[in-house]
């Protein structure tokens, strides 16, 4: 069994929810898995390890634990990109749209100096508009995005390609149709 494979296995399917016709792909036995999570993480960490990373910037919320995690093991900082109204200091806020309204999601101005060498961390893609969010503010901040990585791709709603065509490199672990 491939790496791919393996990690699949441990993400359960949620038939609508949060609402009818949604079938949310949770990762929470994936984690609570000692070895399924220590597999996720070694991926992550063998993928960036040899390359010159300053800062790992994790999306909320699932972002933040995968994010965090690999930010120790490769020796550098995490920073959280937040939703909106929760952090305390100056921020810098990027838009976006949502199926029903808009979302928008925050950085504090001091969390990255131009320059720094960005990888962005969250747990799943769907229609992008987050992943390119969360791009587009450390672009704001001057930051050089040197991957998009999340754990699952939901290619069928275009995100990914999205992502991609927004000039910002994207690796996935796994897809679900
Ligand atoms: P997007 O902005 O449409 O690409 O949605 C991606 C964001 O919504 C990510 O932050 C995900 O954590 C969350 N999300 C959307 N659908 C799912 C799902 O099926 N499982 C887990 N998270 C999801």
């Amino acid at each position: 069994l491939d790496y791919a494979s393996y990690l699949k296995g441990w993400i359960r399917t949620v038939p609508d929810w949060p609402h009818e016709g949604v079938m949310f792909r949770d990762i929470t036995p994936l984690l609570q898995n000692p070895k399924s999570f220590r597999v996720l993480i070694d991926l992550f960490v063998h993928r960036y390890m040899s390359e010159q990373v300053d800062l790992i910037a994790g999306l909320d919320a699932r972002g933040f634990i995968i994010g965090s995690v690999l930010a120790y093991e490769l020796n550098v900082g995490f920073v959280p990109i937040r939703k909106k109204g929760k952090l305390p200091f100056t921020t810098v806020a990027e838009e976006y749209v949502l199926e029903y309204g808009n979302a928008s999601v925050e950085m504090h101005t001091d969390a990255c100096k131009q320059g720094d060498r960005v990888v962005l961390i969250d747990d799943l893609v769907a229609t992008g508009g987050t992943m390119i969010a969360g791009y587009k503010l450390l672009k704001k901040l001057g930051a050089e995005v040197l991957e998009a990585a999340a754990i699952i791709d939901l290619p069928e709603l275009g995100g990914s390609k999205l992502v991609r065509n927004e000039g910002l490199p994207l690796f996935t672990v796994c897809e679900f149709e």
